[in-house]
Formats: C-alpha cells, structure tokens, sequence
C-alpha cells in the first residue's frame, strides 16, 4: 500500500483514479493538486481526495506517486513546476491521450527521461470533465495502455501497472509510436469526424429539422462530439501527424464513395457494407450482444 498518491488536474480521470485509490484503500492520502485549490474544495466531501493544494511543490515532494492528469498541452508546464521537488523514490506518472507529445515534454522539463517516469493512457472515459463526474469504477475491464522509455525503470513499471490493476484495469504495454497511431485511428480520427459532421448539419438551415428527427443510430454516433473542446484541441495538436495522415487516407475513401453513388454502383456499395459489417461483427461485436 501506498502512503501517499499525489494527483495533479483533479477532473474527470484524475477525480476518477483518486476515488477508485481511495474507495480500494489503496493509498493512507491522496491530494489532489489544481491552479485553484478553493475549486476543488468539493472533491474532499465527495470523498474524492484527503487534501487539496495549490503548492504542488510540497505536495510532491515525499510523494510514493504523482500521476499528471491536466490535459496533454499543460503536461509540461506541469513537469517544470515539479521537476525540482519530486524525489527520485517517487514514481511520476501521467494519462495524457497523446504519449510521444508527453515523452517529449518530459524529456525538455526534466532534461532527460527520469528513470522513475512512466506514460500511461487509462483507455476509458466519458465526454464529460471535471472531477464532479468522477467515478470509482470507471477503469473496471477497461485496458491501460503503459508506454515506458527505454530507460523507464522496471519497479517503477510494476508500480504503476499495479495502481492500474488494483483499480480494475487490464495493463497492457506498448511503445510510444505505436500507441499514437492506433489511438489516431480509434478515438482521434472518429473525433474529429463527428466534430465535423455535427458543426456541418447545425449550419444548415435546415438544423432544426435534422436534429428534431435525429434517432438513436446519429445519437449514438454522434455522442463524443460532446466533449470537451479545449482538451480536443490539445489532442489533435500534439498527435497531427497521425490524424492528417488517417484524414487524408478517409478522404480518399470518401471521394471513392461519392464517384461511385454517381455511378449509381450497387455492387461497390454492397460490397463497402459488407466488409465493414464483417469487420465489425468480427473484432467489435461481444458474442451474446
Ligand atoms: P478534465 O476533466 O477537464 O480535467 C483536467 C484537469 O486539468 C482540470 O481539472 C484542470 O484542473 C487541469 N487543467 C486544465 N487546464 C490546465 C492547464 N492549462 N494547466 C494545468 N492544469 C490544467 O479532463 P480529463 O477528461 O480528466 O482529461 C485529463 C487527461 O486525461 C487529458 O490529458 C486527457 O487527454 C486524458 N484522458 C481523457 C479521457 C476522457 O475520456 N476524458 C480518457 C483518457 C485520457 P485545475 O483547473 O484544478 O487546475
């Protein structure tokens, strides 16, 4: 068990880790440090934190471990500030969305890759922020993906692949290109995508109509076009390489599509929906769904 677990950016997954810690009994103390510790008040009596602070440099220091919640774009002004004070016992660790932009930001506040440092991503979520929407069992069956550099120590490893373990989460691990690319595809891409498409329907003129008969099927689709739009931005920044390259690759597709509608060509579209069902049904679909 842990003495102290430090989290800096006390919202959704931050809120959503100290509370799992806490409810677990996996730590005596868990801060939860912000820019404006009077805000983050509440989280005390929701039984999310111990203590709160706005002087990270003391709350860090003696720390077992301080996870880095704020999002991606803030990661190195956080690390800067804490550089100085963190013990190198303390394990430093964060859940950023991007995991090469954080490595980078690492490597420039602390000047090198601490050996105690290890990226990590919980792939699990909601389109809501703020730790008012925590929830203690948001990691369960969810996978964490683990980036560790290569001179990521392995204790520091386990202690972190423990944390995330004991709140219910599988770990797995995987290195930092790799992980930029997939999450691209599985979670960048489609955000942007529905960005996109919702900004689209709600300049027509006829939004109102669209939207009144909007079913399950565009609720559904549309749904994590509700998130919050300051941490899409730093999300889509700091992995650009990735989505400009998967955009450009789905715009092809598109334009595929739209010649071959004009064509009124039912096999190419026949054939379009049944090796995407197929790919669904076979990678996505639970066996008693
Ligand atoms: P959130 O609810 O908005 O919480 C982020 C926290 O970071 C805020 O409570 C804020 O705390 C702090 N923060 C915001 N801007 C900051 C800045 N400029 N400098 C320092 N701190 C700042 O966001 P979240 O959904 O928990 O996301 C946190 C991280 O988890 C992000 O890196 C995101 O990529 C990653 N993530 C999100 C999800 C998801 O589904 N939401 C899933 C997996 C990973 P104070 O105002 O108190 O300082």
């Amino acid at each position: 068990m842990m003495d102290r677990l430090v989290i800096i950016g006390l919202g959704l997954i931050g809120g959503s880790l100290a509370l799992a810690a806490k409810q677990r009994g996996l730590c005596n103390q868990v801060i939860g440090c912000g820019r404006d510790p009077e805000k983050l008040v509440g989280a005390i009596g929701l039984g999310i934190v111990d203590q709160v602070s706005g002087d990270w440099e003391q709350a860090v220091a003696g720390a077992d471990m301080v996870v880095v919640a704020s999002p991606v774009n803030a990661v190195e002004a956080v690390f800067e500030r804490i550089a100085d004070c963190v013990g190198t016992d303390t394990i430093i660790t964060d859940v950023g969305s991007t995991k090469g932009s954080v490595i980078a930001a690492a490597q420039r506040a602390f000047g090198h890759l601490p050996n105690n440092f290890v990226p990590a991503h919980p792939i699990a979520g909601t389109e809501y922020s703020g730790y008012e929407h925590a929830q203690a069992d948001l990691f369960v069956d969810h996978k964490v993906i683990l980036t560790p550099h290569a001179g990521s120590a392995v204790a520091a490893i386990e202690k972190v692949s423990a944390l995330w373990q004991a709140v219910g989460s599988e770990v797995v691990q995987m290195d930092s290109s790799t992980h930029d690319q997939v999450l691209a595809a599985t979670s960048h891409l489609p955000h942007m995508l529905v960005f996109t498409l919702m900004k689209m329907m709600a300049d027509r003129d006829d939004h109102q109509a669209i939207f009144d008969f909007a079913a399950g099927g565009f609720r559904d689709f549309t749904r994590i076009a509700s998130s919050d739009p300051k941490m899409w931005r730093a999300i889509a920044l700091a992995n650009d390489k990735e989505v400009i390259d998967l955009l450009t690759q789905y715009q092809a597709q598109l334009g595929e599509l739209v010649e071959k509608l004009a064509d009124g060509d039912g096999d190419y579209l026949q054939q379009l929906f049944s090796d995407a069902k197929l790919a669904r049904d076979t990678h996505l679909v639970k066996p008693n769904e």
